[in-house]
């Protein structure tokens, strides 16, 4: 064990400086973090009065030797690093030596320690930063730290914080971040002397699923591949548990719980097209990466840290997500959008059918994004039995009814063709017998004078002729030759950009654009030959179940279900 030193100054200057206690969660955050450094196996945290009144952290650890406790609580003082370099190879969460110091300035302190090999403990009591009494007490091998009256020194500190309820959900999120990253140890939280949560010893996968899938009972879909640096793991949870902001989401790494807008964005990107705007998936993302490749020391309190390759990163994870998203099993049914109550099935008494259905499609489940396919998730061959409402094909699959958005299938289908051919290299042309000559604005005239290669790319020949006018000579193959008078300046709108704020590249919105915009319509009618060609078409994409503005593609109801609606089981 390394003795405890204060740092020298050099080192100490190179440390990124500010304010270790903001609030009681960021006392509850040290506190975790050493006793995990100290081995600990059993950490149980007590909160009171929103960690106002009394923070307790008890651990198993290694504890500090009764001639250092003083020395613990000196700033800078700290048994992690002794120099710069250590600094680049860190893998302890603390290496600042300031936390014990910090918090025991502002609030009264009490540390009961031991190590296994000490024949008793200390027990040190300090008033807003003096050592008040040391003296030998009796307890087990670990240690105590309580810390009372937080901010008692520094009153005006306490009209910073948020409501008792805000603060107090803040520190257990934060127990609750360290008991995911940190499976191997059992934790305890008690609040106002309620236990509220315990988790014992687990696996990783035990423990994700305890927190994130709290209560939903819910298959979490993992991911997991090479990084830059090193590798990560994700559980991510289905779409339709999103919420409308990001606190379902845990990002790790190296064991550390910390703040990063780029993973975030790189997890919500891997989702795309899955999620309407202003909904967060929920999930949780380990990253391991060799300690050069990240800078942890950039934050005060350590919630962030650099990577080095920031692009790179961005996108392998982005990339696994997906993956991990389209390999995972999909049309979600009646019966798990309206869970079966005590054994008789749904819909309950008064609910009919279409109601069901309808809260089926609300539910927005199936996933994709186009992408690799993923071996397991195609939709399997299906009967098209007819046309409904002149807007769905009904269809037979084994062992299930599929009711298919007529739109929303063609525009997946379409939408794809573009993309493959795209990635190809180039999209197919047809040339039409007659060009068709589409009336501009200025701004559409200027906008087309810099877009023809852009357009090209996607299989359009769109030629300026005279100021205000342009002909279409050609479009993408894949495209029904139907309603092609605005095609033009929809396509050029999309690739303005104008409205979109998904970030998505000019040319995926102008692939969508198209899509949209040619796809078979509700109210077209579909004869049988269509509907069948519709579905082979609809089987062969990569990502059946949804259309890219993250609406399903279809629902299916399975035999179990139908065989409950009967109460035929
Ligand atoms: P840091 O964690 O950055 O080293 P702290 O001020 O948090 O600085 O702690 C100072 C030192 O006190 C640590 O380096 C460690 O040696 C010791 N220490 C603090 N808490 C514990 C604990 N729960 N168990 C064992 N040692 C501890
Ligand atoms: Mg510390």
């Amino acid at each position: 064990m390394n003795r405890i030193r204060v740092l020298e100054r050099s080192v100490a200057e190179r440390i990124a400086a500010g304010e270790v206690v903001e609030r009681p969660a960021s006392v509850v955050k040290e506190l975790l973090e050493n006793s995990l450094d100290a081995g600990a196996r059993q950490i149980s945290v007590e909160i009171e009065g929103a960690g106002l009144r009394l923070i307790r952290v008890a651990d198993d650890g290694r504890g500090i030797m009764g001639d250092e406790v003083s020395l613990a609580f000196e700033r800078f003082s700290t048994s992690k690093i002794s120099s710069v370099e250590d600094l680049d190879t860190i893998r302890s969460y603390g290496f600042r030596g300031e936390a014990l110091a910090s918090i025991a300035a502002v609030a009264r302190v009490t540390m009961v320690t031991r190590t296994v090999n000490a024949p008793a403990a200390t027990r040190a009591r300090l008033t807003g930063g003096t050592v008040e009494e040391v003296h030998l007490h009796g307890a087990p091998p670990g240690t105590m730290l309580e810390v009372r009256d937080l901010f008692f020194t520094t009153p005006a500190r306490l009209k910073f914080m948020k409501s008792h309820a805000r603060e107090q959900s803040l520190a257990a999120d934060v127990v609750q971040r360290a008991a995911m990253a940190s499976p191997a140890v059992a934790f305890r939280l008690t609040v106002d002397g309620r236990e509220v949560a315990h988790w014992p010893q687990a696996s990783s996968d035990e423990r994700v699923a305890d927190i994130l899938a709290a209560g939903h009972g819910e298959d979490l879909i993992p991911a997991s591949g090479a990084i830059p640096g090193g590798s990560m793991k994700a559980w991510l949870s289905r779409p339709e548990r999103a919420r409308p902001n990001r606190t379902g989401q845990y990002v790790f790494v190296n064991g550390r719980p910390i703040q990063s807008a780029v993973v975030r964005r790189a997890v919500e990107q891997g989702y795309a097209q899955l999620l309407t705007v202003g909904r967060f998936p929920v999930f949780a993302i380990f990253l391991d990466v060799y300690p050069g490749s990240i800078d942890v020391n950039v934050h005060p309190r350590k919630l962030e840290i650099r990577f080095k390759d920031e692009s790179a990163l961005f996108g392998a994870v982005t990339r696994h997500t997906r993956a991990a998203l389209l390999g995972s099993s999909l049309v979600r049914g009646v019966a798990e959008a309206y869970p079966a109550r005590s054994g008789v099935a749904p819909p309950p008494a008064g609910v009919p059918l279409e109601a069901a259905l309808a809260l089926a499609l609300e539910v927005r489940e199936g996933l994709g994004v186009y992408g690799p396919a993923a071996a397991g998730r195609r939709l399997p061959s299906l009967r098209p039995i007819g046309q409904v409402l002149r807007t769905y094909i009904l269809a037979e699959g084994p062992d299930r009814l599929y009711l298919i958005d007529q739109h929303a299938a063609h525009e997946r289908v379409l939408y794809e063709r573009l993309i493959a051919g795209y990635r190809r290299g180039g999209v197919t042309s047809q040339t039409l017998a007659v060009p068709i000559t589409v009336d501009l604005s200025p701004a559409q005239a200027a906008l087309l004078a810099g877009s023809h290669d852009q357009l090209a790319q996607l299989g359009f020949q769109v030629e300026s002729f005279g100021a205000r006018t342009a002909l279409l000579r050609a479009l993408p193959a894949a495209v029904p030759g139907a309603s092609l008078s605005d095609l033009v300046q929809r396509a050029l709108a999309a690739l303005a950009g104008d409205g979109d704020e998904s970030g998505r590249d000019p040319l995926e919105r102008l692939a969508i654009a198209t899509a949209c915009h040619t796809a078979i319509r509700a109210g077209d009618p579909l004869d049988a030959a269509a509907s069948a060609a519709l579905l082979a078409d609809l089987e062969a994409t990569d990502d059946p179940f949804t259309c890219f503005h993250g609406r399903p593609t279809m629902i299916a109801v399975s035999r179990d279900q139908m065989e409950r609606w009967f109460l035929r089981s």
